[in-house]
């Protein structure tokens, strides 16, 4: 397949944004403040931050900053619009996502997550690098941009020189405005056609199925030139299902039709996944146009397609109506990971996809009473959602005093405030008075959430720092094992290998040595099913905490091979994630009283004995409530990690439970 040469210039002039740049550009330069409001695909992300520059606004020295609620956009976005500017990447044009800089001295637009920016104001609380901030997506309502927007209501008094942008799509657009006294709007008219919605006639029991004979029934009965197909699903897991599903109904298919016998040999179609934790060139893919039409792409994605990424040429799309979201339920303090329904409007968003190009269909997973009774209107805010112990150290480091009184576009629910600030203070993070300890200030200083932080710190005072800063690491990455589908069977016992029977975390670390002892080849990694790639950057990620620690003056110190050591930090940084033995892989949530399942990919599953007591490092809702990546404990260090100042009467419990 040959890749068309594009003339990027006529692209670049073909967009709606661009018959309106004159205007735009002067309602930015008589405004301190605007909303920005298109469809997606108008240009907003690519072209503004370039029309601005092409203006002049980094003639002073000082840069042009884009945020993006999702590291795959900001990575994704900065290699086009250097691209379009001809230039390298890194250099006029960079990107900065959490433990990844590709910057540098000479970068004018520089596109980063928002949870970077964030982090940058508590360096330099007025920004001064910077001429000009987009906050792009701001309808997404990510936690980090909500916070900086309400961080952004005293900044801009302060420097009247300052321009902020917010684009956002059509929704919310009026709330944005409001917030900033009425800031301009600004409507890029867009193009879009008209888009079929057809509902599912029953409920379905399975949507990975109904999607994947969805999309082949498309594939087969309609013309190929009539368009591509997006899929949106809700996580790696079940694209990565329906990819293979999809492979393997078509291959029988074409088996039975044209005789041939592997997917390889079909030329028609190109099967793409798209999900934050995909590598980046592959992740390239989904933009690749094709000179040969007779070729379709079934692009298969989370709701980062909604409105993030625009994959250009879509005529079909087809909507699970769930996405996974983080949850939080502030009573409890309990923070997962849920499949949800999604809101009305990203239902809209996601139909909208297919008309961009032409008229479209969009076929939902779901019945028109389940949007119509089951559906919010719209989502809810992450920071409403979420828990906010990160945000709250934050703010106090930013000598925010009193968060309840912060300007919150919406504010978060009163409890989730106040359990935060209880979290921070029996991490002793913060004091009686609600001001941020010198620990605190400590964890603040690390990019991680503060129970890893606090983990680290606890462990350089027990001396094992060294191990658990690889396992931190190891933490922070995607997937280190790797199990593809045609070879689980193998890939399982490989993984088995490596497992340290009371410890997920320990398994990470034992599997990080022996790269080590390997000369971190990836040749070795490719034998053992590992995921060379995730390695590297723990690797990566680990040098940088490394430096962050020897700047704070926090010591690296190995525990030789105590690993008790290692587990009893864990258990202490870990203690509010606490499960007690009910069954058979059954636990109890200590602190709620809820069920809770180990993970089928624990080391701990299947043993014979499991452990009485383990914490857990996160909670995954599917069908059950799981407990992924566990370590066992001994439970007098969950009551000597003050476990017992939460719950008195389980502690007694566990108390009695070990005097048999
Ligand atoms: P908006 O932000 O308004 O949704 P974008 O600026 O992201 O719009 O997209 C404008 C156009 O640029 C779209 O047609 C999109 O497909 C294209 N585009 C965006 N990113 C890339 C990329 N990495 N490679 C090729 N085309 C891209
Ligand atoms: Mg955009």
């Amino acid at each position: 397949v040959e890749e068309i040469k594009e003339d990027v210039k006529a692209t670049r002039r073909s967009l709606p944004i661009y018959k309106t740049r004159s205007d735009l550009l002067r309602t930015i330069r008589e405004n301190q403040v605007i909303v920005i409001i298109g469809e997606t695909g108008s240009g907003k992300t690519t072209q503004l931050a370039q029309y601005i520059y092409e203006d002049g606004f980094c003639n002073n020295g000082k840069m042009i900053g884009c945020t993006q609620p999702r590291r795959v956009a900001a990575m994704s976005v900065a290699k086009r619009v250097a691209t379009e500017m001809d230039v390298k990447l890194g250099e006029e044009v960079g990107y900065s996502i959490r433990f990844e800089d590709q910057t540098s001295s000479g970068t004018k637009i520089k596109f980063m997550t928002d949870g970077i920016l964030l982090r940058e104001t508590l360096l330099d609380n007025s920004l001064d690098k910077y001429s000009c901030i987009i906050i792009d997506e701001a309808h997404e309502r990510s936690l980090n941009t909500d916070v900086l927007l309400g961080l952004f209501k005293t900044l801009l008094t302060e420097r009247r020189d300052l321009k902020l942008i917010i684009t956002s799509a059509t929704m919310n657009a009026q709330k944005f405005s409001n917030f900033f006294g009425n800031a301009p709007q600004f409507t890029i008219p867009g193009r879009t056609f008209p888009v079929k919605v057809i509902y599912s006639k029953y409920p379905v029991d399975d949507y990975v199925d109904a999607a994947v004979t969805e999309a082949v029934r498309i594939h087969l009965s309609t013309p190929i030139t009539s368009g591509d197909i997006l899929i949106f699903m809700t996580g790696q897991e079940d694209i990565e299902t329906a990819a293979d599903s999809v492979k393997e109904k078509l291959l029988n298919v074409y088996m039975k039709k044209y005789g041939i016998s592997t997917f390889d040999e079909i030329n028609d179609i190109e099967i793409l996944q798209i999900y934050s934790a995909l590598p980046a060139n592959i992740q390239n893919k989904i933009f690749q146009k094709y000179l040969n039409e007779n070729k379709r792409k079934i692009v298969i994605a989370t709701n980062i397609a909604e409105t993030s990424l625009t994959i250009d040429g879509i005529r079909y799309v087809i909507d699970c109506g769930y996405s996974k979201l983080k949850v939080y339920n502030p009573k409890i303090g309990l923070d997962s990971l849920t499949i949800t329904p999604i809101a009305l409007t990203n239902a809209i968003q996601r139909s909208g996809r297919a008309g961009r190009t032409g008229p479209g269909v969009a076929y939902r997973l779901y019945t028109e009473e389940t949007s119509e009774d089951d559906m919010y209107p719209q989502a809810i805010p992450e920071i409403q959602r979420t828990n906010l112990s990160n945000t709250v150290l934050l703010l106090k480091s930013l000598d925010v005093d009193d968060v309840l009184k912060f300007p919150f576009l919406d504010p978060p629910p009163l409890q989730t405030l106040l359990t935060s600030l209880y979290e921070l203070w029996f991490n002793e993070a913060i004091d009686n008075k609600g001001v941020l300890t010198p620990l605190g200030r400590q964890i603040a200083k690390f990019p991680l959430q503060p129970s890893l932080s606090k983990i680290l710190l606890i462990s350089s005072q027990n001396g094992c720092s060294e191990e658990m800063v690889t396992i931190v690491s190891l933490l922070s990455v995607p997937q280190v094992f790797y199990r593809p589908k045609e070879r689980q069977e193998e890939s399982d016992m490989a993984r088995k290998r490596f497992f340290i029977s009371e410890s997920d975390h320990l398994t990470l670390l034992n599997v990080y040595s022996q790269w080590k002892s390997n000369n971190y080849s990836s040749q070795w990694c490719q034998k053992h099913f590992l995921q060379y790639k995730s390695l590297v950057r723990a690797a990566d990620i680990r040098s940088q905490l490394l430096t962050v620690m020897e700047r704070q003056g926090i010591e690296v110190v190995s525990s030789g091979s105590d690993w008790n050591i290692i587990r009893k930090c864990i258990c202490y940084g870990f203690s509010q994630q606490a499960a007690k033995i009910s069954g058979l892989g059954k636990y109890v949530h200590l602190r709620t009283g809820m069920d809770v399942h180990l993970h089928p990919t624990s080391a701990l599953y299947g043993l014979g004995d499991l452990p009485s007591y383990v914490v857990y490092h996160e909670l995954l809702m599917t069908t059950k409530e799981y407990i992924c990546c566990v370590t066992s404990v001994d439970p007098f260090w969950l009551m000597d990690s003050g476990f017992l100042l939460y719950d008195i009467r389980r502690s007694k419990e566990i108390k009695e439970d070990k005097n048999g």
